[in-house]
């Protein structure tokens, strides 16, 4: 590949036409001149050596036949030399054609067996394109001459809206800077349904020396789908779907760390289930599962999108409820507690369940200042609630330290 484009590559010598004719010109006045000498020359020598006519005459002809003989052979050589470098300069014309076919058919089966397509566009505001390879039917649904010069639909309204001034600016920096440019961005296929691609490309001077772009766009969907799964894996309670114990304590630090920078209240509820381990022996662990699930869903359901949930293990639950003060966090707490011991949780045998929720609730900074204080006096005041006789929420108490199972 290396050699055939260097072939290909190696600048044509320019049709210099008056070369040609200088030099013929100059052999033919060698010739002439070469001619004219020995035509002179020789026949005062050979007057001079041959005085006998007869001899003269025999002399005279050998030195004609000598004469023809050289020229002959000069003229052979000189056109042998050129006939060669004539058949040189046409096979290499050949090798030229031949390495620019094979080139061009490889480049022809890459673009077709491309996994997405390959472009060459203007870096206009349509991403108007000039070619597409024959990938761009399975990759938008649009055949390519309906994509070029925005036939059908220009490529820049595929994209989505939300990714539109990310991919122009990033697209636009990088054809300043002279680098290439890698994007990942959602597409509406014609079918409208959604992939998501990753293009790289690069900014390239054209024949009239505008700039144009040149690069790949590939179907990443698969490999999205797959980030997004290990994400929630990283991220969510396997069960509940609502966020693990890892992620809930993320979130409360960096809430914590806003709500201390803006001087706002942040509030945690604690939430244990009452008497849980008899839901498990009386109707199964299949059960209490399915109440996991669905008291976690009505949870969800109660509080507002800026709230986040967590399971922080077993039948714990922890409600983080960013700029929430006193009064208004243990308002919530109780309005959850009713709600949840209004709910039923109904069973795969259609029977119904009916479960209650002991409520911690710690205020920043009224309770504590630090993730493991507020944690602390959250729990600690869930504990009174089991000690209160359970299905009742407590409000932590500022500078009390008593933990579950203390007493
Ligand atoms: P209390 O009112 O004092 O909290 O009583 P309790 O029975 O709820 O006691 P505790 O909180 O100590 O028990 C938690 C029970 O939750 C024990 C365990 O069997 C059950 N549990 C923990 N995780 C799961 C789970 O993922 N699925 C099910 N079905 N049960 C779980
Ligand atoms: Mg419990
Ligand atoms: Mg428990």
């Amino acid at each position: 590949m290396g050699s055939e484009r260097s072939e290909i590559t190696q600048p044509i010598q320019p049709n210099d036409s008056g070369r040609p004719l200088r030099r013929a010109l100059w052999v033919t006045l060698v010739y002439l001149g070469v001619g004219l000498a020995w035509i002179t020359f020789s026949d005062q020598v050979v007057e001079r050596w041959f005085p006998d006519p007869r001899q003269l005459s025999l002399v005279q002809t050998w030195k004609g036949f000598l004469f023809v003989a050289v020229t002959g052979v000069v003229l052979f050589l000189v056109m042998w030399r050129q006939l060669n470098n004539d058949r040189n300069s046409l096979s290499f014309q050949e090798d030229q054609r031949r390495a620019l076919r094979r080139r061009e058919r490889q480049l022809s089966v890459l673009m077709n067996n491309l996994p997405g397509m390959a472009y060459r566009c203007l870096p206009d505001e349509d991403w108007t394109m000039l070619f597409v390879s024959a990938g761009c039917s399975d990759l938008t649904g649009y055949r390519p001459d309906e994509l070029v010069h925005n036939r059908i639909t220009s490529y820049a309204a595929l994209i989505d809206e939300g990714d539109t001034g990310t991919v122009a600016r990033e697209v636009a920096s990088a054809t300043k800077q002279g680098r290439p440019f890698s994007v990942e961005y959602a597409l509406t296929r014609r079918d409208g349904s959604k992939i998501w691609v990753w293009e790289r490309g690069c900014g390239v001077r054209d024949d009239d020396g505008s700039c144009v772009l040149e690069g790949i766009i590939l179907d990443i969907s698969d490999r999205k789908k797959l980030e997004c799964e290990l994400e929630a894996m990283a991220t969510r309670d396997s069960l509940t779907g609502v966020l693990n114990r890892r992620e809930c304590s993320r979130v409360l630090d960096e809430e914590l760390a806003r709500a201390s920078r803006y001087q706002r209240p942040l509030a945690l509820l604690w939430i244990d289930f009452d008497h849980f381990k008899e839901i498990n022996d009386t109707w199964g662990h299949a059960a209490g599962d399915l109440a996991l699930c669905s008291i976690s869903r009505l949870l969800e359901e109660s509080v507002r999108s800026v709230d986040a949930l967590g399971r922080f293990g077993g039948e714990e639950f922890v409600i983080i409820l960013p700029e929430m003060d006193v009064r208004e966090a243990g308002e919530t707490a109780e309005r959850l507690r009713q709600r949840v011991s209004d709910h039923a949780v109904v069973l795969e045998s259609g029977q119904t369940i009916h479960l209650t929720i002991s409520t911690g609730v710690a205020v920043f900074p009224d309770h504590g200042e630090t993730l493991d204080a507020l944690c602390a006096a959250a729990d600690k005041a869930m504990y009174w609630a089991k000690k209160r006789g359970r299905n009742c929420v407590v409000m932590a108490q500022p500078g009390s330290r008593v933990h579950n199972g203390s007493g």
